[in-house]
C-alpha cells in the first residue's frame, strides 16, 4: 500500500475505533429513545395510549442528521423495545418499529435533499423541518402504526382516521419541538458561546415562560396565548438557543396541564383537549422557529454587509496605495529609460562594444517595468477613481484594424498567421477608442504569447441581437475549465511550465473592467487545453439616429 493510500484508508486500529464509536452512538441513541418514550407514555392523555407529543421521533431525526443513517438500528431496537409490551403482537410491534424507523430516515433524506442546515439559521431550514421533517415524513409512521392496530383488531376500522391523526400529530410534535431543541444544543461555529450575563438572562426568561404558561393553564379564561410575547422575546434575543427551549417548556407545561385536566382542559372531552393542546403547540413551534430563523438571517445579512463594506474599504486603500506608488515610480523610470536610450543611441559618445548586450537587456527590462507600472496605474484607477466614461460613437471595425496594424511587426517577427474578418458595413459602438484599442491589443498579444507553436490567429467581428462581438481565436496552450473565469481576476496568472513569460496578471482584469464600463462583456468563449482559446468581447450596438452620430462613426 502506498503512503498516500495509507492516509486515505483507515488502518486496522482506526477501523476498530470507528466501529466502537458507531456502537457507542447506537447505544446512546437507543437509550435516549427508549427513556424519552417511557416519559412520554406517562404523559399520555389516556393512560398508555394517546400521547400528544412523541419526543423519540425528534431524537431519532436528530441522531440520523448528526451521526448519519448508520444509527437506524438504534431507532428500530428502541422502538421495538417500547412497542413489544404495549403493541398488539410481537410481529405487530416489529412493523410499528419499522414504521417508526422509516419515518425519521425519510425525514432526514428529504431534509438533505432540500439542503437543510442543522444550524437551522435560515427561513428555508425552518420551513423544511416543519413541512418535510414533521408534517410530510411523519405520515409514514402514523400510516404504518395505525394500519397495524386496525389489522390486528386493536382499534376498530372506523377509528382509523382519528387514530391516524393522533399518531401523526404526536410524531410531528416530536419533530417540531424536540428536534430544534436538540439541534440548538449542538456546538455551532457561527454562534458565540453565551456570556454569563446572557446565560442568566436566558435562564430567567425560560423560568418566566414556564411559570407564566403554568399560571395561564390553571384558569379557564383561555389566556394561554399571552405567553407568546415571552417566547418571541426568547427567539429575538437568543435565536434558536432561546426559541427551541422556550417552545419546549411552554408545550411541556401545556401537555402536563392537559394530562392533569386543569384550566381550559378541565371541562373538555378528549378530542377537544387534543385540539386545544395541538393548536397551541403548533403555534408555539411555528412562532419560535420561524422568528429565530428570520432574526438569524437578518443578522447574517447585516454581518455580510459590514464585512463587504470593510473589505471594500481595505481594497480601496490598497488600490490608492498602488496608485501612489506606481505614480512615484513612473518619473524615475522615465528618466532611466531616457538616459538608457541616450547611451545606446551614442548621443553621449558611442558605447564600448562590450556594453551592447547589457544595454539591450537594460532597455528591455526598463520597458517591461514601464508596462507593469502602467498596468498598476490603470488597474488602481479603474478601482479608485471610477473610470471617467469618455465615449464617442465609433466604428468598431476601425478599432480592430488599428490593433491589427499595431501588432503587425510582432506578428512578422514570430511568423504569426493573422486572419481578419470584418463586415462591410460600419459597426457603431460607444466607447473610448484609445481604451478599447488597448483591450484588443492585450487580447491579440496574449493570443501570440501563450502558445508553443507558431501563432495562428483568427480575428472576427460580427453582430447579433443588438450586440457587436469581436472574437480573438488562437492556437495556443488553452485555458482549463476551472481557470476560465479566474484569468479575469486581479493579479491572477495561470501557472504553466510550457509558457514562462513576464507579466503580472492585470491585463485581462483591466480589459474586463473597461469593457464592462461600456456596458459590454469579455469572456473566454471556449478553450481546449493544448489546442487554443476563443476570447469574445461584446459591446452594445448603437442605433444611428442622427447625422452627427453617423459622421462620428465614420470619422473614427
Ligand atoms: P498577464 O498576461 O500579465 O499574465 P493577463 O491578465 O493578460 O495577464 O492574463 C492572465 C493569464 O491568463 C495569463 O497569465 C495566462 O496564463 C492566461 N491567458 C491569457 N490569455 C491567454 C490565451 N490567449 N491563451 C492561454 N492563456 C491565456
Amino acid at each position: 500500500m502506498s503512503a498516500r493510500n495509507s492516509e486515505v484508508e483507515p488502518n486496522g486500529q482506526d477501523r476498530k475505533v470507528s466501529v466502537i464509536g458507531t456502537l457507542l452512538q447506537i447505544a446512546v441513541v437507543t437509550l435516549a429513545y427508549w427513556f424519552a418514550a417511557q416519559v412520554s407514555l406517562r404523559l399520555a392523555l389516556v393512560h398508555g395510549q394517546v400521547t400528544p407529543i412523541w419526543p423519540p421521533t425528534g431524537i431519532a431525526l436528530v441522531a440520523i442528521l448528526v451521526f448519519g443513517r448508520r444509527v437506524w438500528p438504534a431507532v428500530f431496537l428502541a422502538a421495538l423495545a417500547v412497542n413489544l409490551p404495549i403493541g398488539p403482537s410481537p410481529s405487530g410491534a416489529a412493523f410499528i418499529a419499522a414504521g417508526n424507523t422509516l419515518a425519521p430516515l425519510t425525514a432526514a433524506a428529504f431534509l438533505k435533499r432540500a439542503g437543510f442546515r442543522i444550524e437551522l439559521d435560515r427561513l428555508r431550514d425552518a420551513a423544511a423541518i416543519i413541512v418535510l421533517g414533521a408534517l410530510v415524513a411523519m405520515t409514514i409512521s402514523a400510516s404504518v402504526g395505525t394500519s397495524v392496530l386496525v389489522l390486528s383488531g386493536t382499534v376498530p376500522t372506523d377509528s382509523f382516521w382519528s387514530t391516524w391523526a393522533v399518531w401523526w400529530t404526536g410524531d410531528a410534535m416530536g419533530v417540531l419541538l424536540v428536534a430544534p431543541f436538540l439541534l440548538s444544543l449542538l456546538p455551532n461555529a457561527r454562534s458565540r458561546a453565551p456570556t454569563l450575563r446572557m446565560a442568566a438572562e436566558l435562564g430567567g426568561l425560560l423560568v418566566g415562560i414556564g411559570i407564566l404558561t403554568f399560571v395561564l393553564f390553571q384558569n379557564r379564561l383561555r389566556l394561554e396565548y399571552l405567553v407568546f410575547p415571552l417566547i418571541m422575546l426568547a427567539a429575538w434575543r437568543f435565536r434558536l438557543r432561546g426559541a427551541a427551549p422556550a417552545a419546549l417548556i411552554a408545550s411541556g407545561v401545556a401537555i402536563w396541564a392537559a394530562v392533569q385536566g386543569t384550566g381550559p382542559f378541565g371541562t373538555e372531552t378528549l378530542i377537544q383537549k387534543m385540539i386545544t393542546l395541538q393548536v397551541f403547540n403548533v403555534c408555539v413551534a411555528l412562532t419560535s422557529l420561524v422568528l429565530a430563523a428570520v432574526v438569524e438571517a437578518r443578522e447574517r445579512t447585516e454581518e455580510m454587509t459590514r464585512l463587504y463594506i470593510s473589505a471594500n474599504a481595505a481594497s480601496q486603500t490598497k488600490s490608492a496605495f498602488l496608485n501612489t506608488a506606481a505614480h512615484e515610480l513612473r518619473t524615475p523610470l522615465t528618466v532611466l529609460a531616457g538616459y538608457l536610450s541616450l547611451l545606446s543611441g551614442g548621443s553621449v559618445g558611442s558605447p564600448p562594444k562590450a556594453w551592447e548586450t547589457p544595454l539591450g537587456i537594460l532597455i528591455a527590462k526598463t520597458r517591461e517595468l514601464e508596462r507593469i507600472v502602467d498596468d498598476l496605474l490603470t488597474a488602481s484607477r479603474v478601482e479608485v477613481i471610477q473610470p471617467r466614461i469618455e465615449r464617442e460613437v465609433l466604428d468598431l471595425r476601425k478599432v480592430v484594424e488599428g490593433a491589427v496594424e499595431r501588432v503587425r511587426p510582432r506578428a512578422d517577427l514570430l511568423s504569426a498567421e493573422v486572419t481578419v474578418n470584418l463586415p462591410r458595413d460600419p459597426v457603431p459602438v460607444e466607447a473610448d477608442p484609445g481604451k478599447l484599442g488597448r483591450v484588443l491589443d492585450d487580447l491579440i498579444n496574449n493570443a501570440m504569447t501563450y502558445t508553443i507553436r507558431p501563432p495562428q490567429l483568427r480575428i472576427g467581428l460580427s453582430t447579433r441581437s443588438r450586440q457587436a462581438i469581436v472574437r480573438v481565436e488562437d492556437n495556443g496552450v488553452g485555458i482549463s475549465e476551472d481557470e476560465r473565469e479566474r484569468v479575469f481576476d486581479r493579479l491572477y496568472r495561470v501557472s504553466d511550465s510550457q509558457v514562462v513569460v513576464p507579466g503580472i496578471g492585470l491585463g485581462l482584469y483591466i480589459s474586463r473592467q473597461l469593457v464592462e464600463s461600456y456596458g459590454g462583456s469579455l469572456l473566454v468563449e471556449s478553450s481546449t487545453p493544448g489546442m487554443g482559446s476563443v476570447f469574445a468581447l461584446a459591446l452594445p450596438l448603437v442605433r444611428i439616429t442622427s447625422a452627427t452620430q453617423l459622421r462620428q462613426a465614420d470619422a473614427s
